[in-house]
């Protein structure tokens, strides 16, 4: 199935869930497919589940429509006795580093920001079914480079 491809492209430890198409937005539905996750403070694995979460993160646009991603995430317990962290929350590498965008949508961002003014390029997303507001991408430049028009 062409939906559940490109979910692996994102990722292959995630598989898809659900998938809604809408007038003007496609909706994943996704969780990973790991029983394990490593604690990012100790790297030590766990399996023991603390709780469940979602988490919203747009996704480049498919059929010219806005995509979205729901991601299933987990809040879990290290035990690792000498870990200093009780808890720890999923890590989606897939996801930018606020977490509201993925990394392959802030790239395209990006590449279209750096050719144009901020307004421009605010517009010109829009149009193409990415939301993202010019201040957003004012500060991803000024990331990657000093002038922000
Ligand atoms: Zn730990």
């Amino acid at each position: 199935m062409v939906m559940e491809f490109l979910i692996k492209e994102l990722d292959k430890n995630y598989e898809l869930i659900d998938c809604k198409v809408k007038k003007d937005k496609i909706i994943f539905t996704i969780q990973s497919t790991l029983v394990e996750l490593e604690c990012p403070y100790c790297r030590h694995k766990t399996d023991r589940v603390h709780s469940y979460y979602t988490r919203e993160i747009q996704d480049i646009p498919l059929l010219n429509k806005q995509t979205v991603l729901i991601v299933n995430g987990r809040k879990m317990f290290c035990q690792n006795p000498e870990c200093n962290h009780t808890t720890f929350s999923e890590q989606h590498v897939f996801a930018g580093k606020n977490g509201r965008k993925t990394r392959r949508l802030e790239d395209r961002i990006l590449k279209t920001s750096s050719e144009l003014s901020s307004v421009g390029a605010s517009k010109l997303l829009r149009e193409n079914r990415i939301t993202v507001s010019k201040s957003t991408i004012c500060e991803m430049l000024k990331k990657n480079v000093t002038n922000c028009g």
